[in-house]
């Protein structure tokens, strides 16, 4: 059985790798160097567009328990990275010149995939139409041209190019002696936690976001239209009332500590289920990282707060999975076309890389004749998975993080929480590994294909 996949990225790369592993044929078709990207500098397969980090190896990190799921799965990624990795403290960082150069050597060199370096500009290309199945992995950065014919297949709505993210954050690192929960005129509604602040503070975080170092728009960025979804520092230039006319509007909140209305309220909106984690309503943000840290935790409530993920807005070239994929991630529209990586809607280096992993692992089995299930939403990738099914209003793309699974069914205290998400997704995951026939998993050596 033939596959080809489109997009020689990380989430390509894994999945490619994995499938020739499985006895599968494939052709992986990758555009560059002949057909550049805004932001990849080489010709090299798996590169690094921005930072050489593939961040937390700690277990009490989802990113971290994902890398241990990976390799238990035998990602090239991983075995990559741990074969150019370098000295950074917690992070795990590589040489990414040595890493794509791994990635690459070990791709070419598979007699069971072939490398041909074209751009696929439409779905009706022959060597998708010719092959048993089909693998979307452009990226965040397809081409111009096959985005415009996924945005065909899927619809007008249903594709973008562009994310605006705000932070989400831990909720058990929220003061709560600073927040009062409530939504506008209800005070019962637990879905909004607010953070109430004095003149004084909403002026100095006014501000501070104004001051704050930006991430420089690339100049393929430059063309953003932000109007719809202004990030945070600029509503804050535009006049210093702006938010507390805005996102930080104190209407139909009072304050219950002082019965009284606060100057200005920043909400937080409840991202799952158990209340686990909060999204800092009308926050998407230029600002850098550390820059976000600093200024964000000016707020009372957020003094020490534990951000699972901080704002960003960029470039980005994703679907609407909860609309338009199925439970294998293959298109509703066309049900033999299936999408790996950031275009589904996770979000980072191991994320892509772990969704190529799966999708191959899934159509590798399928080949077999067998079904699997997905993992857990307790572990890394099922969580993962899950944010790909759940219907939101305005689906935005998500890296891993704990506040994506299912909270503790035990009370636990507070220090020990991230622990025991890492240790109970580490147990569901041995489980569900368990389930396989260990042939299944096993990885032919390029050498007996
Ligand atoms: C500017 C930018 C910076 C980022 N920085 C980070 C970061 O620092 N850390 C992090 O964790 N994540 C970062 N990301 C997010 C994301 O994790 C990476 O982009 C990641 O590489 C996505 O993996 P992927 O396999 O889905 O796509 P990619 O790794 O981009 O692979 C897609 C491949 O498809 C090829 N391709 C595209 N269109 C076609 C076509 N029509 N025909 C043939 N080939 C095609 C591309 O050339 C590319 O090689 C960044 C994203 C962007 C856009």
């Amino acid at each position: 059985m033939n596959i080809t996949i489109v997009g020689g990225g990380l989430a390509g790369c894994e999945c490619a790798w994995r499938l020739a592993g499985m006895g599968l044929d494939v052709l992986l078709l990758e555009m560059r160097p002949e057909t550049p990207t805004p932001a990849h500098v080489g010709g090299g397969l798996a590169e690094l567009v921005c930072s050489n980090s593939l961040r937390s190896a700690e277990r009490t990190k989802a990113v971290g328990v994902l890398k241990d799921e990976m390799e238990s799965l035998d990602s090239l990624v991983m075995e990559a990275a741990r074969a150019t990795r370098l000295p950074a403290g917690k992070a795990f960082a590589v040489d990414r010149d040595k890493f794509s150069s791994y990635i690459t050597g070990k791709i070419e060199a598979h007699p069971r995939i072939r490398l041909e370096r074209r751009e696929v500009s439409s779905l009706d290309d022959p060597a998708l139409a010719s092959a048993w199945r089909t693998v979307l992995a452009a990226g965040p950065l397809a081409s111009d041209a096959l985005a415009r014919d996924l945005r065909r297949v899927v619809g007008e709505d249903h594709l973008s190019f562009y994310d605006a993210i705000a932070p989400i954050v831990d909720a058990d690192s929220v003061d709560m002696d600073h927040a009062f929960y409530g939504s506008r005129y209800r005070p019962e509604d637990s879905d909004y936690l607010n953070c109430p602040l004095s003149k004084e503070e909403y002026f100095a975080l006014v501000r501070e976001l104004v001051a704050g170092e930006k991430v420089p728009p690339r100049e393929f960025e430059k063309e953003v239209h932000f109007e719809g979804c202004l990030p945070v520092e600029e509503m804050a230039r535009r006049g210093e009332m702006t938010l507390a006319f805005g996102p930080l509007k104190p209407v139909g909140l009072e304050d219950p500590r002082t019965g009284e209305r606060p100057f200005a309220v920043v909400q937080l909106r409840t991202e799952n289920e158990g209340k686990t984690a909060f999204n800092m309503v009308g926050f998407q943000t230029k600002l850098t990282w550390p820059e976000q840290q600093r200024v964000f935790r000016m707020i009372p409530a957020l003094a020490r707060v534990e951000f699972l993920r901080l704002g960003s807005i960029h470039r980005n070239t994703y679907v609407n999975a909860p609309r338009v994929l199925g439970d294998r991630l293959e298109l509703r529209a066309a049900s033999n076309m299936h999408l790996a990586g950031q275009i589904t809607g996770v979000e980072g280096y191991v994320e892509s890389a772990a969704c190529g992993l799966w999708v191959g692992l899934l159509l590798g089995m399928e080949a077999r004749g067998r079904t699997v299930a997905n993992p857990p939403e307790t572990t890394a990738l099922g969580a993962l998975l899950g944010h790909l099914r759940r219907e939101e209003k305005n689906f935005q793309p998500s890296n891993a993080h704990f506040g994506l699974t299912p909270a503790l069914d035990r009370k636990a205290p507070k220090r020990k929480r991230k622990e025991l998400y890492g240790l109970r997704a580490q147990e569901h995951w041995r489980a569900w590994l368990e389930a396989f026939d260990p042939a299944d998993l096993a990885l032919d050596s390029p050498g007996e294909a």
